[in-house]
């Protein structure tokens, strides 16, 4: 099966092929650096991890550029209402993205452009739209002109209704057109800004888009990514930028969207106020239990987020990883994931199917259904490289059972590895001697600790509850 896509300018699953089946390149809109991110925001780099992890499996190279956002109206009324310096909260902000992020054990992308690294590059790009009379200057501002494109909305497939009705909030004077948008604005003495033809200014944040993909992946490229909140006016502005500005040619093949984070059926965003950050979250679960709530719905379907679903995504991680840790003396397999589980993924990324079947593997690995010891050596030895093969693929499963099993809480207190070791050495010289009420004593103190026992055949083995 050849991996399928849903497009969002076709509006259709589409089969995906390459501009270049060498090198496949992928862009996807980045944070804007003024916050801690919350889970919604973690929600697209999590989908677009499974996606580049996919690509990178089918071809020899993927190059994945995702830019820095770091100059931004959020970012200037930050410093103004807290005072701190804009470098100190972007590069402060930067940082604390990269850790949430590999707490979430998404791959860092190939390429991680910061916007303010590229205003040559934007400059550039707006001085062409302004020659091909896509742009003009009016009072300091350079704006893109919509009706010089015919076939502005194409993407978001809205009116020309619906697009003055949506750019009527802020019809500014100097406007030819309602629909036109800012590429670029006058900055004031005390505001970050740049030199220009058109004054000292900063960009508008829809040509840093533009500019940072073309100077990494070239003028079209296979697919741009991002949340569907991004669709409009997004990345419509983006196209009509870059194509107006490249002769027409398209931006990108393929425009992938994810769905939205919800709470109680509402979109997590910082403005409803209804949202947890990832850094919070991580306080309580550990990343990897994040990471499977949030693919435990398709990427395109709308995902509700509770703490019942990160509970519950914990414990569907402690049966996986129990069942690892059942067959740790079986020698894994080196092999790809099964069939049903690679054409879940191919499918337009179906992340819940391909759960499902990882269930089944664990559920496999954990039956014994064949009674000859040294068949069911091999056959476990298959299902468990299948199983570790089908988790690697979706960012999963990768971690020392032991290890999975002895997280705890950040600032919950709780007795140290060598702690629980000195009580299990205790207990078990306790039932050497036949002192059954004091190994029982130490088994009960350590439970109440939030330590349960497990007495296998080669030891006793532990888990923190
Ligand atoms: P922002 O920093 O708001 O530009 O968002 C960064 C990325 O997170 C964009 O791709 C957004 O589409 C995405 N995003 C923001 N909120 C949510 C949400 N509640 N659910 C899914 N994606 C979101
Ligand atoms: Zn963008």
């Amino acid at each position: 099966m050849a991996l399928e896509l849903y497009n969002t300018l076709s509006r259709k699953k589409e089969i995906f092929t390459p501009l270049d089946a060498a090198h496949v390149r992928m862009y996807v809109c980045g944070p804007t650096v003024y916050d801690f991110a919350h889970l919604g925001n973690a929600r697209p780099v999590v989908a677009f991890d499974v996606l580049f992890r996919l690509l990178k499996s089918l071809y020899p190279r993927v190059t994945y550029v995702r830019n820095i956002t770091d100059v931004d109206d959020k970012i200037m009324q930050k410093a103004k209402d807290t005072g701190e310096k804009i470098d100190s909260i972007t590069t402060r902000t930067t940082e604390a993205y990269h850790d949430d992020m590999a707490a979430l054990l998404a791959l860092p992308p190939t390429i991680e452009p910061r916007a303010t690294a590229h205003i040559a590059q934007m400059q550039a790009l707006i001085q062409k739209l302004i020659e091909n009379n896509h742009a003009y200057v009016a009072e300091g501002h350079v704006l893109f002109n919509v009706p010089s494109m015919p076939e502005y909305g194409q993407l978001s497939r809205r009116s020309r209704d619906e697009l003055i009705a949506g750019a009527r909030v802020d019809v500014a004077p100097y406007k030819k057109d309602p629909a036109d948008f800012v590429l670029w604005k006058p900055s004031t003495a005390d505001q970050p800004g740049w030199d220009s033809p058109w004054g000292r200014g900063r960009p508008g944040w829809h040509i840093e888009c533009s500019a940072m993909a073309k100077e990494h992946l070239g003028v079209t490229f296979d697919i741009h990514g991002g949340g569907l909140d991004l669709i409009f006016p997004h990345h419509e502005n983006e196209i009509a930028q870059s194509r107006c500005a490249h002769g027409g040619a398209a931006l990108a093949n393929y425009w992938v969207h994810n769905g939205f984070l919800t709470i109680h059926q509402d979109k997590m965003s910082k403005s409803l106020g209804n949202f947890f950050t990832v850094r919070d979250l991580l306080a309580q679960a550990p990343g990897e239990a994040l990471r499977l709530a949030l693919l435990a719905a398709h990427y395109r379907q709308p995902l509700d987020f509770s703490p019942e679903a990160l509970q519950k995504a914990k414990q569907t991680l402690d049966g996986w990883y129990g069942a690892l840790r059942n067959h740790a003396v079986v020698q894994a397999e080196e092999t790809a994931p099964s069939e049903t589980f690679q054409n879940a993924l191919l499918d337009d990324l179906n992340t819940p199917l391909a759960i499902a079947e990882i269930h089944k593997l664990a559920g496999m690995l954990n039956r014994t259904a064949i009674s000859l010891p040294a068949f069911n050596r091999i056959r476990k030895g298959t299902i468990k490289g299948q199983l570790l093969a089908a988790g690697k693929a979706l960012g999963l499963l990768q971690q020392d059972p032991e290890a999975w099993f002895r997280w705890t809480p950040a600032g919950q207190k709780t007795l140290s590895d060598a702690d629980i070791e000195a009580q299990i050495t205790a207990r078990n010289a306790a039932r050497t001697a036949r002192d059954f009420a004091e190994a029982d004593r130490i088994r009960k103190a350590l439970a109440e600790a939030g330590i349960l026992l497990e007495d296998k055949p080669e030891g006793t083995i532990w888990r923190r509850t």
